[in-house]
C-alpha cells in the first residue's frame, strides 16, 4: 500500500479512524512533521493532520536558511544561536542534495549593525559552536577583498567584510522529505484534513474531530496524546481547546522578493546592512536571485498573507543602496512569498527583537502545543516534544519508547556520505540527461529537489512522448502525486518543484499540461478543472502583483 499518494486519501482516512494512536499532530509544517517521523521512529503509533496541504504555512515563506541566526549573537540569545548553530551540520548530514554549504559574504558598512572586531569574534563563536573547521571556517576581508570578492557593492561606505559558511535549502522540500521519511516508519499523514473540534473524556482530551476537505467529509482520530503544532495557528487551536491563557503568540510577517539573477548577479549570498539599521539576505538560487525579509507585526487574516508593495519597494530600496548599479524596479520582480513568524510575545520588543526560541505549553486537558523555534532547529524541536510524551507515556502505560534516533535516519532522497557523493550523482544524472535528452540542462535542480529520486522520474520520462521540458514535467507532476501527495496543481507549482518562485517565466508554457495530467489521474470533470484553473490564476495574480 502506497500511503504517499493522493489516490490513496479513502485508504488514509480509513486508516486514521480505525485505530487509537499513541500520538495524533495537528499541522503538517516542519514542526510538525519532524515531530512525527521524531514519535514514529521511536516506536509510536502516529498520525498527523494538515488542513492545507504539507508546508503551505510559514514553512514554505522562510528565507530558506539552516542557519544559526547570527543576527541573535547581537541580541545575546547565546542558547538559540548554540542550539541552531550546532543543527547546521546535522541537517546538512541527514540530506546534503538538500540541505547545501554556502559561503555568504557579510559586508562592513560605515555606521554598520556590526563593527570589525564584533564581526570577526561573532563569527569565530559562530563557527566555534557549528564546528566548522578548515577552509569553511570564517575569513575577515579588508576592503579591497570584499569588493574584489563581490564587485557590486558600493565602495564609499563598505570598509571590509567577513565570509563564513551557511547552508540553503528549500524549506517545502525539506518538509516533504522529512513526511516522507516518517511515512516509511509507519507515521499515516494526511494533508487537506482540518481539525474543527476536540472531543473529551472526564476533561481529558481523546480525539480529534477533523473534516477531509476535498472529500467534504468529517471522521475522527482518536490518540492518548494530542500535539499543537499549527505555527501561527497555535493560539486558535489552544482558544479552542478554551486553553489561550498567559503566554501567547506575537506574528510577525516577513516578506521576500525574487529577480532574475542577470539582474543582481551576486557571486555568492550576501547579508547586509539596510539603511534602517536591519539587515537582509540575498541569495542567488540558480536563474534568479532573492531577497528578504522584512520583520513587521501582522494582525490580518492567516491564510494568503499578502504582499504589500510597501514591502517590495523596501527590499529594492535596501538592494539599490548597497548595489548602486544594479537599480532594481518593481517590473524586475519576478515573484514574492510572505510569511508569518510565530513568535513567542515579549512586551515592550519590536518583532525583530523577540527571541526565535521554542516554548511548549500544555493544558489541563492535555494539549501539547509547541510554538516559535525555527526551521533550523525543528529536529531538537520534535526531540523535546516527543522526549516530553515519552516520559508521560511511561508513567501513564509503564510502555518504555527508546531515546530520539533522528541524528542518524537520512531523509527520503538520500543517502547521500557527503557533498563529494551529491556533486558526482549530479554528474551522472547530467550525463543520462545529456544522452536522452540533448540541451535539457535539469541535473542541478532534479538533484537538489529530488535527490536520488530523480532516477524515478527520469525512467518516467521515457513513457512520455513529448518534447523533453514537457516530458520533464509530466514525469514531475506524476510523482508529485503518486508519491509526494500532491492534490492541486498549486501543490506542484508551489511546494513539490518551486517553480512558482524560482521559474515563474516557464510555467506559462507548461500550465496547461500540469492541469490536463491533475485532471488525468484525479479523474477530473470539467468544472473540477475550470475551479482548479481559476484556483491557480489567482495564485499566480497572489504571487506577482502587489499593492
Ligand atoms: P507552519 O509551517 O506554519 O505549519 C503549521 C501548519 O499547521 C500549517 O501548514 C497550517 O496549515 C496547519 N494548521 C493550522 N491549523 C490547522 C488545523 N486546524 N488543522 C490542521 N492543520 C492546521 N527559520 C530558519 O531556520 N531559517 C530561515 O531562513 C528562516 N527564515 C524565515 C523567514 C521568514 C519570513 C519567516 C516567517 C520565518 C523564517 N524562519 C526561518 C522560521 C521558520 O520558517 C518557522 O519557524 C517554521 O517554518 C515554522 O514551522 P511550523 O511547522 O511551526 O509552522
Amino acid at each position: 500500500m502506497n500511503l504517499c499518494s493522493s489516490l490513496e486519501r479513502p485508504t488514509i482516512i480509513d486508516q486514521l479512524t480505525t485505530q487509537t494512536f499513541d500520538l495524533a499532530i495537528i499541522g503538517g509544517g516542519i514542526t510538525g512533521l519532524g515531530i512525527a517521523l521524531d514519535a514514529a521512529s521511536r516506536g509510536m503509533k502516529v498520525a498527523l493532520v494538515e488542513k492545507g496541504d504539507f508546508a503551505s504555512g510559514t514553512s514554505s515563506k522562510s528565507t530558506k536558511l539552516i542557519h544559526g541566526g547570527l543576527r541573535y549573537l547581537k541580541q545575546f540569545q547565546i542558547g538559540v544561536v548554540r542550539e541552531v548553530g550546532k543543527e547546521r551540520a546535522v541537517v546538512h548530514h541527514l540530506a546534503p542534495h538538500l540541505v547545501v554549504s554556502e559561503k555568504m559574504l557579510l559586508p562592513l558598512v560605515k555606521n554598520g549593525t556590526y563593527g570589525e572586531w564584533a564581526t570577526s569574534l561573532g563569527l569565530w563563536f559562530y563557527d566555534m559552536v557549528a564546528g566548522v573547521d578548515g577552509p569553511d571556517k570564517r575569513k575577515m576581508l579588508s576592503k579591497e577583498e570584499t569588493t574584489k570578492s563581490e564587485p557590486l557593492l558600493r565602495t564609499d561606505i563598505v570598509t571590509g567584510g567577513g565570509i563564513y559558511a551557511e547552508y540553503r535549502t528549500d524549506d517545502a522540500r525539506l518538509s516533504i522529505e522529512v513526511l516522507k521519511t516518517a511515512l516509511q516508519y509507519g507515521a499515516i499523514a494526511l494533508n487537506y484534513a482540518e481539525v474543527i473540534d476536540f472531543e473529551y473524556d472526564k476533561g481529558a482530551l481523546t480525539a480529534l474531530h477533523c473534516k477531509g476537505l476535498s472529500e467534504n467529509k468529517d471522521f475522527e482520530i482518536k490518540a492518548h496524546f494530542i500535539v499543537n503544532a499549527t505555527g501561527p495557528w497555535v493560539d486558535k487551536l489552544r482558544k479552542l481547546d478554551n486553553s489561550l491563557k498567559g503566554k501567547h503568540l506575537f506574528l510577525s510577517k516577513g516578506v521576500h522578493i525574487v529577480v532574475p539573477y542577470d539582474r543582481l548577479p551576486l557571486r555568492q549570498s550576501v547579508y547586509f546592512d539596510t539603511p534602517d539599521g536591519r539587515m537582509v539576505f540575498a541569495i542567488p538560487r540558480m536563474r534568479t536571485t532573492y531577497i528578504g525579509t522584512t520583520d513587521t507585526p501582522y494582525q490580518g487574516p492567516l491564510e494568503n498573507v499578502p504582499v504589500d508593495k510597501k514591502d517590495v519597494l523596501y527590499l529594492l530600496d535596501a538592494v539599490n543602496f548597497l548595489f548602486p548599479s544594479v537599480q532594481l524596479k518593481l517590473e524586475d520582480v519576478e515573484s514574492t512569498w510572505a510569511g508569518l513568524r510565530p513568535l513567542i510575545h515579549e512586551g515592550g520588543k519590536s518583532p525583530s527583537e523577540m527571541s526565535r526560541k521554542d516554548e511548549i505549553f500544555i493544558s489541563e486537558s492535555g494539549l501539547i502545543s509547541i510554538a516559535g523555534g525555527k526551521l533550523t532547529g525543528y529536529r531538537k524541536m520534535a526531540e523535546k516534544v516527543v522526549n516530553l510524551v515519552a516520559k508521560i507515556y511511561e508513567r501513564k502505560f509503564e510502555i518504555k519508547f527508546s531515546s530520539c534516533k533522528t541524528a542518524d535516519i537520512p531523509l527520503s532522497g538520500g543517502p547521500f556520505g557527503s557533498q563529494k557523493e551529491v556533486d558526482a550523482y549530479t554528474r551522472e544524472i547530467e550525463h543520462r540527461l545529456t544522452e536522452q535528452y540533448p540541451g535539457l540542462e535539469e541535473a542541478t535542480y532534479l538533484v537538489c529537489n529530488y535527490g536520488k529520486q530523480a532516477e524515478m522520474i527520469l525512467e518516467k520520462m521515457k513513457e512520455f512522448n513529448t518534447e523533453p521540458f514537457q516530458a520533464l514535467i509530466c514525469a514531475e507532476v506524476w510523482f508529485a502525486i503518486f508519491f509526494e501527495m500532491a492534490l492541486y496543481p498549486a501543490d506542484f507549482f508551489s511546494r513539490r518543484s518551486g517553480r512558482l518562485f524560482f521559474n515563474f517565466p516557464s510555467i506559462g508554457s507548461i500550465l496547461e499540461i500540469v492541469l490536463a495530467d491533475f485532471a488525468h489521474y484525479l479523474d477530473w470533470d470539467e468544472t473540477t478543472l475550470s475551479k482548479e484553473r481559476a484556483a491557480l490564476e489567482r495564485l499566480f495574480l497572489e504571487t506577482t502583483h502587489f499593492v
